[in-house]
Parts: C-alpha cells; structure tokens; sequence
C-alpha cells in the first residue's frame, strides 16, 4: 500500500510564500489597477485573511508570554538563575545589535548607496506617529506597571515580563501553600502552546494570503530607483545572518549552523510574512523548544528579544543613515558613526516589535547626527519588503541568543535538537 507523504508545516509555509509571490508579481502585472483587484481583492480578500491570521498569533501572545514566564520562574525556584538568564541575555543582545550596525555602515560606505542621487520633494512632509520621543528616564519608570491588567491589555511586554516574573518568584516561595495556584498556572502554559500549535497549522493560509497582497501592491518601479539602498540593506542583513549568527553557534554552542538554519525557516519565513517579531512570539517559543531549548529560558528571552533586540532594523538604520546622507550631500565624521552606533542600539531597544516601526525610531538616529528627518520619505514607499526581511533577522537573532544563553547554563538539549525534525 502506498501512502502520501505528508508535508511538514515548514514546507507547507515555505510553498505558501513561494506561491504567493509569484501569484502577487503576476496579479500586479496582469491584472489592470482598479476596483477588483485594489478593492475586491487586495485590500478585501487578502487583507481580511492575512489580518485574521496575524490577529490570531497576536491573540496568543500575552497569555502565553505570561503562564510561561511564570511558569518557568516557578519551576526555576531560585533568584540567581533567572538573573543570570537575565545577565547574559541583555549582554549578547546589546554586543549583536552594535555589531549589526557596525556592519551595516561598512557595506553601506562600500557600496555607497544614494550618491549621486537628487532630492526629490524635500516639501514631502514625513507623516509619522505622534509619540517618537525616547525619554530615558521613562523608559526606566516604565519597567514598573502601575496596572498590571492594563499592561496586559495595552501588550506591553516589558511591563508583562516584570510581573510575571515577580509572580513566578513568589509561587516558588511560597511552595505548598499555593500549590492550586501553580498548578493552574502550569495547566495554563500546556494549554496555550497547544493553542499556539493551533493556530501555526493555519500559517500556510496566513502567509500565503499575506505576501500575495504585498507583491500584488508593491510598486516595482519605485524598488528600482533604490535598488542600491535596498542591496545594501540586504547584504547586512545576509552578513548578521551568515556570518554572526552562524558563527556563535559554532564558536559557542557547537551544532551545526545551518541545521539551525534549516530548523528555523519555519519561524523565519512567518516574521518575514508579518513583519512583526511580537506576532512571532509564539511561534518562536514553540519552535524552539521542539529543538531543545526550555521554555523556562525561551519564554522569558525571547519576549524580552522581541521588544529590545532588533539587529535587522538597526541594520536597516544604519544604511539609511548613509543613504540619506549622500543624498543630501553631508559629511559625515568619524563622531558621527559612533553616534550612530550609540543611538542605533538604543533606537532597536525602542522600536516596537510590529511593522514598520523601524523607520519611526529611525527619526531619533538622524536627529543624533544632524540629517534631515524628511529623509525618512524617500525610503517609506519601498520599506515593507526590507521591513518583512529585517523581522526575519530580528527574531532569528533572538533565538540565537536564547540557545546561547541555555547552553551556557546547561540548559540545550543538543540530542533533542539533532533528533528534531527540520519541519
Ligand atoms: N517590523 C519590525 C519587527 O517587528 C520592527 C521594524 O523594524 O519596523 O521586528
């Protein structure tokens, strides 16, 4: 008797993104603009079946970051661990972002993209959101919420994590006197990832719908005139990818890189459809722990990723910062890419984890060393494809860190991950 192969979900995703980028080039081609296509189609169909599954991860999110994080403080039992997660994460993400934009001035002032480029519009007025200011002192205030319920309802992961861990921290000690408590709390986290597992079975759908409406509306003529940029852009991303990332596996956890590769395009291939590491949350703690990292550590790194950690977007900023510098015909020193560098890593700490919230905080880096704000413009209407590629990084260089990090305390299973299967 034969019997079909089944497709693993990677697969599935994988054909899903092939698929509907070839039915969106040929939609946008094809098909004459219009009602059908930009109404019916594009912003109907697509949108509403792409949006229903990206609100379906999102709905995911913030129970499970929560039950998790309890959860795997509770197990924990101890301050010190959790502090040294803590510790080393924080550390890995600040080296691997400055390294990022190190990377990204360096190919850009290589490939030098923009020179000789005009400005066009200089009038063009950049429409950004209200609040784009970083205020260090309440960033730090912001750790604490004032209204835990509120900071659930708002998705404000840093303020979540806080809580959670406190809560976790006090299940543990109060041991058998809330044994019901912690009890529920680990039932909880069983359940929500077996929703995650869920919801990802409709990823292929997702997806599909999702990058089908992007190429179909994407304007090609627009990739063209910065297709420098947009290399540019690419190259340092590739270079975060295949050089950093793959290198400190080797170097540091010994597996085979690209096994790792292999293992994670599922998850990679879902930032890049949504463009948004937050979405990906759930899907990066699932994966991960199929592929032998605890979700004690991963529910606790992986958020925190998500909202601090953004090699890819740093990556992008620093090339913009190059960009429009030699549009605009201005110098810049050697002060000013360490500036760059500075506020870059801060700007990634600040840039929220859903889409193109990268070239918000972009503003704040260019502010940094003097270039013009209005610069932001010119690269708006082709950043939803680099937006889609940087999520990928984003969230990939969360998951490094995060086994890294668990191995370093003795806490990857590396038979799991050689026995896991790539889908
Ligand atoms: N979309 C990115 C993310 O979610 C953030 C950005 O660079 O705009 O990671």
């Amino acid at each position: 008797m034969k019997f079909k192969k089944k497709l693993s979900l990677t697969t599935k995703i994988f054909m899903a993104l092939i698929g509907g980028l070839i039915l969106g080039i040929l939609l946008h081609y094809l098909m004459p603009q219009g009602h059908f296509r930009d109404d019916i189609l594009v912003d109907g169909i697509f949108y509403v079946i792409g949006q229903l599954f990206i609100r379906a991860m999102q709905m995911l999110v913030v129970p499970l970051v929560f039950f998790s994080i309890v959860d795997g403080v509770r197990n924990m039992g101890d301050t010190k661990t959790l502090g040294s997660i803590g510790g080393r994460i924080l550390i890995y993400y600040l080296i691997t972002t400055a390294i990022a934009i190190v990377i990204a001035l360096s190919i850009a002032k290589i490939i030098n993209p923009g020179l000789g480029m005009k400005v066009e519009n200089t009038s063009t007025a950049v429409d950004l959101p209200k609040n784009t200011k970083i205020s260090f002192t309440d960033t730090i205030l912001e750790f604490i919420p004032t209204n835990p319920i509120q900071a659930m309802s708002e998705g404000n992961m840093i303020q979540i994590i806080v809580f959670a861990v406190v809560f976790g921290i006090i299940l543990s000690k109060l041991q058998d006197r809330v044994e019901t408590l912690g009890n529920i709390v680990t039932e909880m986290n069983d359940f929500m990832m077996e929703m995650t597992k869920g919801v990802m079975k409709l990823a292929p759908i997702g997806v599909f719908f999702l990058i089908t409406r992007t190429f179909t509306s994407l304007g090609y003529d627009a990739i063209l005139s910065m297709i420098t940029y947009m290399i540019s852009v690419f190259l340092g991303l590739a270079a975060q990818l295949l050089l950093v990332y793959m290198l400190l596996l080797f170097v540091f956890v010994r597996i085979n890189p690209f096994a790792f590769l292999k293992k994670f395009l599922q998850v990679m291939t879902f930032g890049f459809s949504t463009a948004s590491s937050s979405a990906a949350v759930p899907a990066n703690i699932k994966r991960l722990e199929e592929i032998g990292v605890d979700t004690k550590i991963s529910s606790f790194t992986i958020p925190l990723g998500a909202t601090i950690n953004m090699d890819g977007t740093a990556i992008m900023q620093g090339v913009a910062v190059v960009f429009i510098a030699n549009v605009y015909g201005i110098k810049l020193t050697p002060n000013d890419y360490l500036t760059v560098i500075l506020t870059a890593t801060i700007a990634s700490i600040g840039t929220a984890a859903i889409p193109s919230v990268g070239l918000v905080t972009l503003s704040m880096v260019l502010t940094s060393v003097g270039l013009p704000v209005e610069g932001i413009a010119m690269i708006m209407g082709i950043d939803r494809i680099l937006d889609m590629s940087r999520t990928a990084i984003n969230l990939t260089g969360d998951a490094v860190g995060t086994i890294i990090v668990a191995n370093s305390l003795g806490e990857f299973n590396k038979e799991k991950f050689k026995n896991s299967s790539n889908s």
